[in-house]
């Protein structure tokens, strides 16, 4: 049978990440997104159960408690962030791709736990552009983009870690790179035979 891979896509926060793995998950349906759980505020625009599972800090406390989270990461100091287990095995073993786009907390966590795990890293083009982009936003003040550079920076720094490297300069470049990697990992060897193993018995048949 045929097993999904695990990918984890980490980024400083307006280095388009979302918008990019949005795109790439509407366009192929071998590919899905976790849904994460998180005890921040809701943003406007953002639903429940779309976006994220918000939920209070006691519900994700007592989760924690009960082992229901594959990772899960304290991001930006006050809020908890965390991918549930339950869904993700499934989906794989249904042969399907799952996305976790989690912190660098979160993605250290999914290689120890899963070393076949394929860690993808997201970069702006400039500093220039993630301040605007992080300015674009328009839902927070001059100061707190200033903390959120300072964070994004702290990030970035751990793109050493993963085994992909995409950086967004042009969307529609980045999205072909990004697809460009899913397409290499399902070409892999040992996926082809897992999907295509009667064709390569029936192949080497004299
Ligand atoms: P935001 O609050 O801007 O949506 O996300 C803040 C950070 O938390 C981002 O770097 C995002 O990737 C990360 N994050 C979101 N969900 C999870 C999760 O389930 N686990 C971990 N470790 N990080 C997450």
């Amino acid at each position: 049978m045929h097993i999904g891979t695990l990918y984890t896509v980490s980024a400083p926060s307006g280095a388009g990440k979302t918008s990019l793995v949005k795109m790439l998950v509407d366009s192929d349906n071998q590919v899905t997104v976790s849904v994460s759980h998180t005890t921040r505020a809701k943003r406007p625009g953002e639903t429940h159960g779309v976006d994220y599972h918000f939920v209070e800090r006691d519900k994700f406390v007592s989760m924690l408690e009960r082992d229901a989270f594959f990772e899960h990461a304290q991001v930006y100091g006050d809020n908890y962030y965390g991918t549930a287990k339950a869904g993700i095995e499934e989906v794989l073993s249904s042969g399907r791709d799952v996305i976790l786009e989690i912190d660098w907390q979160g993605a250290e966590q999914v290689r120890r736990l899963c070393p076949d795990a394929i860690g993808i890293f997201i970069l702006p083009p400039s500093q220039e552009a993630l301040r605007e982009r992080l300015t674009g936003r328009g839902q927070d003040d001059l100061a707190v983009i200033d903390r959120r550079m300072d964070q994004a920076i702290d990030e970035m720094t751990h793109y050493v870690e993963a085994d992909y490297l995409v950086i967004n300069d042009n969307f529609d470049q980045a999205l072909t790179e990004l697809r460009a990697i899913i397409t290499a990992q399902r070409l892999r060897l040992e996926q082809q035979q897992l999907r295509h193993g009667v064709l390569l018995k029936a192949l080497l048949r004299h």
